[in-house]
């Protein structure tokens, strides 16, 4: 998994997200899974979730297990720059057509709908990436760092 965050360490999309700020492209949804997987079994939380509640009785274990097991191999992604991302994302699509890194180098930007899918973060990336007009993606990359939308 530490290979994995240092290979996104370098990456980020033409949407301006830095991808080892994302928990999916870190790897921390996937090693949380997998950590909780241990947990379960190691705490032997089945066996005694029924004696807590009703609705413990009431979980199929062998299916959180299997769920749990899903996300250590697919909640992770690989960056847009290796095909990750969601594959239908506008802006990659459209920045790649364009050959934009990024959408900061884009004469376009400012009426720019392809965000709106990302909602007020759209926003937010689109207001980041204005500021940063000119700056190379290693620039870009340090003048971000901790100050993602969600990371804010
Ligand atoms: S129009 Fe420009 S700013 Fe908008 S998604 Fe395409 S490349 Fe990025």
């Amino acid at each position: 998994m530490k290979e994995k965050s240092e290979k996104i360490g370098t990456q980020v999309g033409p949407c301006g997200i830095v991808c080892v700020s994302c928990p999916l492209g870190s790897g921390t949804i996937a090693e949380t899974a997998d950590r909780t997987k241990e947990y379960i079994k190691d705490c032997k939380i089945p066996e005694w979730a029924p004696m807590v509640s009703e609705d413990g009785g009431n979980i199929d274990w062998a299916q959180v297990d299997k769920g749990l097991e899903w996300m250590t191999k697919y909640a992770i992604c690989a960056g847009c720059e290796r095909g990750g991302g969601p594959p239908d994302c506008t802006i990659r699509i459209c920045a790649r057509e364009k050959g934009h890194e990024l959408c900061s180098s884009c004469g376009e930007l400012d009426s720019c709908t392809k965000f709106e899918w990302l909602k007020e973060n759209g926003d937010k990336l689109k207001e980041t990436l204005k500021k940063s007009r000119g700056m190379s993606k290693k620039e870009y990359i340090k003048s971000v760092e901790g100050s993602m939308p969600w990371e804010t």
